[in-house]
């Protein structure tokens, strides 16, 4: 009897190991090149096989790029960029590749000189140039060629990146991109809006950029503002939803990927988000959360997007809001044992959690931060005000008996029973394995933080403090760090799996 159970268990544990799991593990593309132009041309060879016809415009100039995107898609054309003097070599070889037969210039001789017209002309390129006298102007001419829509986009023609976050959106729509200063509503836009009879203006930016004078001028003006311009786009992300299935990503202040990026966004329909070039910015973070963003195609080359940028997009745990709750605190010191005090063993774990999980993408909310105290309830109560994915809350242990050790892991079946077992299953090896302590494994009981929290949720004991052995391994700095990498990883493997 007892053998055939045995029997039975080996058989479930190897047919687990041979089931197919499902990740859903992030995946993230790049579309790169040797500079900006090779970039633009790789993009638009991701959504256009062919582009019989193609929009250009100057690789330095970005006021020029900002009404680029929605003309540009109701041409069915990516835009690619050029040099100024002369045409750049990705572009020629580009325009061969995608056996374009008609090139519309945006902007004047100034970012697009006649030389590169005669070049193009040279390839057997039908060629066309939409100007003004400045970049306004060109932005209203550029409206002025495109179908009539009911709405407009005005953004102020300095902020490139306010334009390029909603131009997906704009493409999609049909809506012309706009511009104006910070001073007041510009002739050319005002008479535009007029000629073009439109009825609904989006503003991007806030009165800094587009002031409250123009901004009441403009007919049922909406605006989408931020703190700063990665606040903006995920806004735009939020209040204008494009698709989900592929994020393209571009950095916030390289204009010229931005251009690209956010003319095959529009083709494909897919949102554009700005990024850091070092990390993932806490409101994007906080969008890719939310609408549960998991494959991304980032624009640029290693040094406008670098690699971290990259690891963060692949980790499960990006955008996902943590709870951590170091145990007692001020007056509670918890268990005490070995010259150590619990609560503040907790609050050395909790931080360094902290800072892992933030490196790794994750937004998080801490109950405490320094030696201070909360009820159970208000610990709860804050978990659920933070809206948290998960609530880690940890403690350290104690007993009696000093020849008491290990690391063991809590959950509690009231709510969200199944994920908070999986969450203490994936956390609890990587603990053990961190603290190198005996695996007294997961365990459920009636914690009160664990029972009242509605998301998933564990209560992690580290170590026993009143054990020699774990209270000498808890006092070890080096150990605590590996210890908050292990939790990570395992809260990373649990947002894998789900
Ligand atoms: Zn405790």
């Amino acid at each position: 009897m007892r053998f055939s159970i045995k029997c039975l268990v080996l058989i479930g544990i190897s047919l687990c190991l041979y089931a197919p799991s499902v990740f859903a593990q992030h995946t993230v593309s790049r579309i790169e090149g040797n500079n900006r132009y090779e970039v633009a041309v790789n993009a638009a060879k991701r959504g256009w096989p062919e582009a019989s016809t193609v929009v250009l415009v100057g690789g330095d100039a970005y006021a020029d790029a900002l009404s680029a995107v929605p003309y540009a898609f109701e041409q069915g054309a990516p835009v690619l960029l050029t040099n100024t003097g002369s045409l750049s070599g990705a572009t020629k070889s580009g325009l061969q590749q995608l056996k374009t037969k008609r090139v519309i210039i945006l902007g004047g001789t100034a970012s697009i000189s006649e030389k590169v017209v005669t070049q193009l002309k040279a390839m057997n390129l039908a060629v066309s140039r939409i100007q003004g006298k400045n970049r306004y102007e060109l932005a209203a001419n550029v409206a002025k060629q495109m179908k009539s829509a009911g709405a407009a986009v005005v953004v102020n023609g300095s902020a490139y990146a306010d334009a390029v976050a909603i131009a997906p959106y704009a493409a999609k729509q049909g809506y012309p991109i706009l511009l104006t200063d910070a001073k007041g509503l510009r002739q050319e836009t005002a008479h535009l809006l007029k000629s073009k009879a439109i009825k609904r203006t989006i503003v991007i930016g806030g009165e800094a950029s587009v002031s409250k004078t123009a901004y009441q001028q403009l007919p049922s003006p909406v605006r989408i503002s931020g703190a700063n311009r990665y606040e903006v786009a995920a806004r735009i992300a939020k209040t204008y939803p494009m698709k989900t299935s592929q994020t393209y990503m571009s950095n916030g202040y390289a204009y010229a990927d931005a251009a690209a990026a956010a003319s095959i966004a529009a083709k494909q329909g897919q949102m554009l988000l700005l990024t850091d070039a070092q990390t993932v910015p806490g409101a994007i973070k906080s969008i890719i959360g939310t609408k549960k963003l998991a494959t991304f195609s980032v624009v640029g080359g290693t040094s406008t997007i670098r690699t971290n940028v990259i690891t963060q997009l692949k980790n499960a745990v990006l955008g996902e809001t943590i709870f951590i709750d170091p145990g007692h605190g001020a007056q509670d010191a918890g268990a005490v044992g070995n010259g150590l005090l619990e609560k503040n063993v907790n609050l050395e774990v909790a931080l360094k959690l902290q800072t892992r999980l933030n490196q790794a993408g994750a937004l998080t909310v801490m109950s405490r931060t320094s030696d201070t105290f909360d009820s159970l309830q208000t610990r709860v109560s804050k978990g659920a005000k933070a809206s948290a994915d998960v609530f880690i809350s940890i403690h350290a242990n104690a007993n009696d008996h000093s020849g008491a050790n290990g690391t063991e892991t809590y959950y509690d079946a009231t709510y969200a029973a199944v994920n908070s077992l999986k969450l203490a299953q994936k956390v609890q090896p990587r603990m053990v394995s961190a603290l190198g302590t005996r695996d007294r494994g997961v365990k459920t009981a009636g914690f009160y933080v664990i029972k009242y929290s509605k998301m998933p949720s564990i209560l992690l004991e580290t170590g026993f403090v009143t054990s020699p052995i774990d209270a000498s391994i808890l006092k070890s700095t080096t150990v605590k760090d590996r210890l908050a990498s292990g939790i990570t990883t395992g809260v990373s493997n649990y947002f894998e799996s789900k």
